[in-house]
């Protein structure tokens, strides 16, 4: 496209920011630059910036420049993963420096702070965020960060980005926000008062399945500079196929999310009716305990940007759907669900989220296995849905069949 994709809408950025034709050829997809080194006219005089491949590749430009745009920041970070991504930004911190950590966060999140962190001497407490009052009490003189998920995994709770915010900053501390689970289409952090938005790419952003990956923005410039300089020096980066595959994914985040989103209420009514399901969690559901939090959230999503009147703005929030993710309790406890995931067609059971094909999994005994015995243990009866973008009657009939 010619002029500057920033002034557009999501779904334009989501193609275009950071994306302008190759210079050389005029090639409209960015290319894979698949090198280690970059030539130089003369010492220290480089062609178009780049040096060596770890401190900066094109591919990888392009989509720091696209994520930054899409999530309203101002400097985008890409990483070899999601942990990567989060490892490297705690470098910005030193030992003696306390963190509260969201007692529901993905667990790996919870494993690096309880058994890598700790030992270079950042603290931690897992804090029920939704409660502001615990929150409050949860800071002391040191903390330096408030690290938030939200919607939570596997539980589906909201926890107002806002209101965090505001907390962290009157206690001169800065808010993370992994956001992983909602994407930019439906909710960016920075725009409510985050100072970092963490994402596994590996998830919606990628969208296939076929790529492990991280990124984080900001709007600071000085932190930026320390994270990129974290960024070199520690050398957790993606390889500039991977920033291909996840640019390739992102022009499609708009559509996939709300096919995700429509496919996810559907079978959020289909199991809150269903005999053999004792409580269904999705933040759409009008009943939801979080629902209001997550409309809050929500609304500072790239979907509905353009909407400035209430009224529409309110409508396209149902339209866009409130994610891809489902969990719910099975009557008959854990050897039900146990039964449950092990007899769907269509759900594949398998760990991770986020892709175009649907995927089930008990995370007890798998994505949380880990975290047995931990303040962050999750019910044995529950089953954890990641709802693609296939045909939503055959995977309400996929159900029907294995909770029968
Ligand atoms: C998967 C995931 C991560 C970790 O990302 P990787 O790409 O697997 O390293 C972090 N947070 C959330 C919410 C995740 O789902």
């Amino acid at each position: 496209m010619k002029g500057n994709p920033n002034d557009k809408g999501f779904e334009t950025r989501a193609i275009h920011a950071g994306q302008p034709p190759e210079q050389g050829t005029g090639a409209v997809t960015v290319p894979i630059y698949q090198t280690s080194t970059f030539a130089q006219h003369a010492v220290g005089e480089t062609y178009g910036g780049y040096e060596y491949a770890r401190t900066g590749n094109p591919t990888r430009t392009a989509l720091e420049a696209c994520i930054a745009s899409l999530e309203g920041g101002k400097h985008g970070f890409a990483f070899a993963s999601g942990m990567a991504a989060t490892t490297t930004l705690c470098y910005l911190f030193q030992p003696g420096d306390h963190v509260i950590l969201g007692d529901d966060v993905y667990g790996g999140t919870y494993r690096l702070f309880a058994r890598v962190l700790s030992r270079y001497g950042i603290t931690f407490d897992l804090v029920d965020l939704t409660q502001p009052e615990k929150t409050e009490a949860a800071f002391r003189p040191q903390t330096k960060l408030v690290w938030l998920e939200t919607p939570t995994n596997p539980l589906l709770k909201s926890i107002d980005i806002a209101q965090v915010a505001d907390l962290a900053h009157a206690h001169s501390a800065r808010l993370a926000v992994d956001n992983t689970f909602a994407s930019p289409y439906l909710q960016r952090p920075l725009l409510l008062g985050a100072d970092f938005v963490v994402h596994s790419a590996t998830k919606y952003l990628g969208g296939h399945s076929d790529v492990v990956h991280g990124l984080v923005v900001l709007n600071d410039d000085a932190l930026a500079e320390r994270l990129a300089f974290h960024q070199n020096a520690v050398g957790a980066v993606p390889g500039p196929f991977d920033c291909f595959l996840v640019l390739r994914g992102i022009k499609t985040l708009g559509v996939r999310m709300r096919q995700h989103g429509e496919n996810a209420r559907r079978v959020a009514d289909f199991l809150a009716e269903h005999p053999a399901v004792e409580q269904v969690f999705y933040p759409g559901l009008p009943g939801n305990a979080y629902h209001a939090i997550a409309r809050r959230n929500f609304a500072s999503g790239g979907s509905v940007a353009s909407e400035t009147d209430p009224h529409s703005r309110e409508t396209a929030l149902d339209r866009a759907g409130f994610g891809g993710m489902v969990s719910f309790l099975a009557k008959g406890g854990e050897a039900a669900a146990r039964q449950i995931v092990s007899s769907t067609q269509i759900f594949t059971l398998a760990e991770s989220l986020g892709g175009v094909e649907s995927l089930i999994e008990h995370p007890g005994a798998m994505t949380h296995a880990s975290l047995a015995g931990s303040p962050i243990e999750v019910p044995a009866s529950l089953v954890r849905l990641s709802v693609g973008i296939e045909n939503a009657d055959d995977l309400l009939a996929d159900l029907a069949q294995a909770l029968e």
